[in-house]
């Protein structure tokens, strides 16, 4: 047996007595799991400043998302737990039906390098609430936030609640092998195809929290320094290492120019408003690895080679990890660009004439994560609305969808994912909703009138409910 599958099989154990512990259990395990991050926030800090750049009051807001979760959980939780009564229908007239939600058992959280103390613990808390065990599997990209989760889990939980598995794909790939009860999954397309065949091996069921190519829309009528200001910070934030990120921008033709000086200026007005250059800002963060800016970089390259415009930025420094905040226009479908998830500080914008175009710039990248609309016009954000698909949207703003307000769910569609984290849904995808009918055993109430040999009463029932 290997060390993963012993490790396995512990928290196995633990499901039996996890599934019956109290809303208030499950509620001191987060607070404790709270406390225990906090304590080693300047750690976090740290880490963060060191993978990323993080400046620390953007991982403390990384901190924030935790902190509400666990509060509005432990509100709720109690209620969450109750078994939901559900009406009667025809059939079931006389019975008593409920809705239990359950634990579904060993729950292995596999997180992407972006964000590793959210896209650990946010599931981990849900995980927590529903009753589960969970395995988290940190991304190796971000080794030092993985060490400290993993210190931070151990300090808190008995082998038989939780684990985490520093390590790559071999140790992503041997985990996958193991027969979890469900598979929480932060990362690439690629790879999670890989999370859900590998599911399928053990039947276990998942969520695909992934990435894309999310459109921003902007037309005529958009108050575009608003948008300009809004849309530097949304490509900027974790230098463009956010799913949730503006990824590309339509731009009626009428404007477009204008958003693009806009924008330029803003970026230089946000972030480097000493002058001293955007690659001294401490507000602008580095790119995880040298490999990674290699390829932001070579999205920018080829683009210019293919004939898009650099409207402004556009440098980049391999050794430092560091991408120019940078805006490049007129790109076209044959470019790079256009094809993979940015993932960087780098915003490609191209023109449109009528809306109908929109919905052809978009076709190609249908179901996004997120989708965001500038506009004052009604008619206009409705038609967008109505005629794209998108785990998320925002109107007149971008990357505050999450995290942010748990009676909105997060999660993606096709391409983008699949099931919903935060709050209610999020207990609800760690939980197995289970329908339970109770039959009272009196005359009146348990008459067995389906069972053969068929009587004509029931043969009238049954007639009379398949008439048109
Ligand atoms: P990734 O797919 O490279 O890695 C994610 C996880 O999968 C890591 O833990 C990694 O070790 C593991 N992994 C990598 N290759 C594997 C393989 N062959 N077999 C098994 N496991 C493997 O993702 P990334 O580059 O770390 O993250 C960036 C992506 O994550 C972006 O696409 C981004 O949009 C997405 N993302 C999505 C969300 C969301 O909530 N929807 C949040 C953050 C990031």
């Amino acid at each position: 047996m290997s060390e993963i599958s012993e490790k396995f099989a512990v928290l196995k154990s633990g499901t039996p007595r996890l599934r019956n512990t109290s809303a208030a259990e499950r509620c001191a395990r987060m607070k404790s799991l709270w406390d225990a991050t906090v304590e080693r926030k300047d750690d976090l800090f740290k880490a963060a400043h060191k993978e990323r750049g993080t400046h620390d009051l953007d991982m403390a807001a990384e901190l924030v998302m935790l902190k509400s979760e666990v509060d509005y959980m432990c509100k709720n939780l109690a209620k969450w737990m109750k078994p939901e009564k559900v009406k009667n229908s025809l059939a079931t007239m006389g019975k008593r039906c409920e809705i239990r939600r359950q634990s579904k058992g060993v729950v292995l959280n596999m997180a992407a390098y972006n964000a590793p103390t959210a896209e650990s613990f946010v599931p981990m808390l849900a995980s927590i609430a529903a009753g589960n065990a969970m395995a988290i599997k940190p991304s190796e990209l971000a080794p030092d936030s993985a060490q400290i989760i993993q210190e931070i889990v151990n300090k808190v939980f008995p082998a038989d609640e939780a684990e985490v598995f520093q390590g790559g794909v071999e140790v992503a790939q041997e985990l996958l092998a193991q027969p979890f009860d469900h598979i929480y999954y932060t990362g690439g397309t690629a790879v999670g195809k890989i999370v859900m065949k590998a599911a399928a091996n053990n039947l276990a069921s998942v969520t695909l929290e992934m990435g894309g190519k999310n459109p921003v829309i902007i037309d005529e009528t958009a108050k575009l320094e608003n948008a300009a200001a809004k849309l530097a910070w949304g490509r900027v934030m974790n230098a463009g290492q956010v799913c949730i990120a503006p990824d590309y921008a339509i731009v009626h033709e009428s404007v477009k120019e204008e958003f693009q000086t806009l924008i330029s200026e803003k970026i230089n007005a946000l972030y480097n408003s000493d002058g001293a250059g955007l690659d001294k800002s401490p507000y602008v963060p580095r790119i995880i690895n040298e490999r990674h800016t290699a390829r932001v970089k070579s999205l920018i390259e080829d683009a210019k080679a293919k004939g898009a415009t650099l409207v402004s930025g556009g440098n980049a420094n391999i050794e430092n990890n560091y991408v120019e905040p940078t805006i490049i226009t007129d790109v076209t479908e044959d470019m790079d660009i256009m094809q993979e998830e940015v993932f960087g500080p780098v915003l490609a914008v191209v023109g449109y004439k009528n809306r109908e175009d929109v919905l052809k710039h978009i076709a190609p990248r249908t179901n996004s994560l997120a989708l965001y609309i500038y506009s004052t016009n009604d008619d206009n954000i409705e038609y967008f609305l109505s005629n794209t698909s998108s785990g998320s949207a925002v109107v007149n703003n971008n990357c505050i969808q999450s995290g942010t307000n748990p009676n909105l769910p997060f999660g993606g569609v096709g391409n983008s994912g699949m099931g919903r984290i935060g709050g209610y849904e999020g207990f609800r995808t760690m939980s197995n909703e289970r329908s339970i009918v109770h039959q009272p055993l009196d005359k009146f109430r348990d008459f067995l009138i389906q069972l053969p040999p068929y009587s004509d009463r029931y043969s009238n029932i049954i007639m009379k409910a398949i008439k048109k």
